[in-house]
C-alpha cells in the first residue's frame, strides 16, 4: 500500500547521506519529525473557519504525539492544546502554550490536574458531576462534556446529569463556557447533529446567566494515508496468504486508511451539515475542535535499520523475514490486533528484483512483528538497509514505546528547511527552537 508522501519526505529519501548519518549516530531506531507540516495542517483548519465565518479554536489532542516540536508548532500557528494528564499539561506550558489556551479533558481528573487547570486558567471539560463539586468556588472555566445519545461510552454526563448541573450550578462560583463531546469513528453527520443539540443547551445555559458561548466537538478528524484505489483493492483481495503465519487481521479492524474528506475537508462537511455553520454564527457560538491525528498528518516517519535477513517458504513461495533494530511498540497499530498498512520505503534505493518480506522486531516475542504481511519490496533487503515507515506521527510512533529488553526509547530528529532545499536538524526538545 503505497502511502502519500510529502515533498519533505521525498527530499529526505533522495538525500544520499542524511538518513545514514542519523542511523549511524543514533545506533538504533529513530523518528523524524517535520513540524512545518503541523503548522500547515493547523492553517488548513483555520482557513475553513475563516472561509465559513465561524469563529473557531483549535486544540491539538496531545496524546497523538509527545514531541515538543508539535507543541512549538501549535504556539507558532496559534493553536491551543488538549491535555488530559498533569504531564501533558506541564509539557504544553513548558512549550510556551498559554494556560488559557489549554483544554483539560479526560475522565476522573486528579486533584493536582484540576488545581493546575484552575491556576493556569485552562478550560476544563467536566466528565462527571463530582468534578463540578470539586471545582465549586474556584471560578474555573468549564465545559460540560455530554454523553452522546444512545451511546454506551463511559465518558460524559447523561442528559439527566446535564440538567441537574444546569439547575444547581452557581454562576458566580464556576464559569460555564459551554458544552463538549468526543465521538469515536470518523463520520461528519453525527458530529454536526450533536453540535446542533448542544446549541440548545447553550441557549438554556445562557438563559440561566452563564456565558455558554463554546461548543467543542472533540477530535476524530480523518486522515488519508493511501490513495482510494490501493485501499479498495487491498480490502477486495485481503487474504491470509499475504501474511506471515497466515495471520491476517479482521478486515473491520483496520483503520480506514483512505479517507475521501480528511481533516479540514471533514470540518467543512460538518459545518455544512444542516447549516451548522450558519446556526453557530447566528447563535454567536465559537466552535472548538480537538484534532490529534489530523494535526500531525504527514508530519513524521519512523526509521528502523535491518539487522538480519532470513529466507522462508510458505505455500510454495519463498519470502524474507527481516529483523530490524527496534520493536513493534514504535508502531502502535500492531498492538490492537491489527496492522499498520502504509508501506515502508526500503533505503537506499538500488536496482533489484521484487522480494516479499515481513518485518519482525529485535525482541524474543513471536508476536513482535512490525509488518506481518509480506510487503513486495522493490529489491532484496540486506543488513544495514533502512526501512522508513511513513506518516507515523499520529498515535503510531510514541504512544506505546517502552524500554522493553532495556532498549532505549527511539529519539526524534526534527527537520527544518534550510537554504538550498537542505534541512537543518536537531533532536526534539533539545534546543530553544524545539
Ligand atoms: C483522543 C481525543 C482527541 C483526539 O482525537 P483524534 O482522533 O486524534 O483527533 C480529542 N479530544 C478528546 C476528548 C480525546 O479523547
Amino acid at each position: 500500500m503505497p502511502a502519500h508522501r510529502d515533498e519533505w519526505e521525498q527530499r529526505l529519501l533522495a538525500d544520499r547521506k542524511m538518513l545514514e548519518v542519523f542511523a549511524t549516530a543514533i545506533g538504533g531506531p529513530f523518528h523524524v519529525m517535520y513540524p512545518a507540516r503541523v503548522v500547515r495542517n493547523i492553517r488548513a483548519f483555520q482557513a475553513v473557519f475563516q472561509r465559513t465565518g465561524v469563529p473557531g479554536t483549535i486544540y491539538y489532542g496531545k496524546k497523538a504525539n509527545k514531541a515538543a516540536c508539535v507543541v512549538a508548532a501549535c504556539v507558532q500557528a496559534g493553536a491551543g492544546v488538549d491535555v488530559s494528564s498533569l504531564g501533558e499539561l506541564e509539557a504544553a506550558l513548558a512549550g510556551g502554550v498559554r494556560g488559557a489556551d489549554l483544554v483539560v479533558t479526560g475522565p476522573a481528573k486528579s486533584e493536582e490536574l484540576l488545581g493546575a487547570a484552575v491556576r493556569h486558567d485552562a478550560l476544563v471539560a467536566v466528565d462527571a458531576p463530582d468534578e463540578l463539586d470539586r471545582l465549586a468556588g474556584t471560578g474555573a472555566r468549564v465545559l460540560l462534556r455530554v454523553l452522546p445519545p444512545h451511546s454506551d461510552s463511559r465518558f460524559g454526563l447523561t442528559a439527566g446529569e446535564v440538567e441537574q448541573a444546569l439547575a444547581t450550578l452557581d454562576r458566580d462560583a464556576i464559569r460555564l463556557e459551554g458544552f463538549s463531546f468526543h465521538l469515536g469513528g470518523y463520520e461528519a453527520a453525527p458530529r454536526a447533529e450533536l453540535a446542533l443539540r448542544l446549541i440548545e443547551y447553550c441557549r438554556e445555559a445562557r438563559y440561566l446567566g452563564h456565558p455558554a458561548d463554546t461548543i467543542s466537538i472533540g477530535g476524530g478528524f480523518g486522515v488519508d494515508y493511501v490513495p482510494a484505489e490501493h485501499w479498495r483493492s487491498f480490502l477486495r483481495g485481503l487474504n491470509p496468504l499475504w501474511f506471515h503465519r497466515d495471520r491476517a487481521p479482521k478486515p473491520e479492524s483496520f483503520y480506514p486508511y483512505h479517507c475521501p474528506a480528511p481533516g479540514p475537508a471533514m470540518l467543512e462537511t460538518i459545518l455544512a451539515h444542516r447549516q451548522l455553520g450558519a446556526r453557530l454564527r447566528t447563535a454567536d457560538i465559537r466552535l472548538a475542535i480537538e484534532p490529534g491525528r489530523a494535526l500531525v498528518d504527514r508530519a513524521g516517519s519512523t526509521v528502523f535499520a535491518v539487522q538480519g535477513v532470513k529466507t522462508r517458504t510458505a505455500h510454495g513461495h519463498p519470502y524474507s523475514i527481516l529483523t530490524v533494530n527496534g520493536s513493534s511498540l514504535s508502531l502502535s497499530e500492531q498492538w490492537f490486533d491489527t496492522e499498520y498498512l502504509p508501506d515502508p520505503a526500503l533505503w537506499p534505493p538500488r536496482p533489484g528484483r521484487v522480494t516479499p518480506a515481513c518485518v519482525g522486531g529485535a525482541s524474543c516475542l513471536e508476536d513482535d512483528m512490525i509488518s506481518w504481511r509480506r510487503i513486495p519490496f522493490p529489491r532484496a533487503a540486506r543488513p544495514g538497509d533502512l526501512l522508513i515507515y511513513p506518516n507515523t506521527a499520529g498515535y503510531q510512533m510514541d504512544s506505546n514505546e517502552s524500554t522493553f529488553h532495556e532498549l532505549p526509547i527511539p529519539p526524534k530528529v526534527v527537520l527544518r528547511d534550510a537554504e538550498g532545499a537542505k534541512f537543518d536538524w536537531t533532536l526534539d526538545g533539545t534546543t530553544a527552537l524545539r
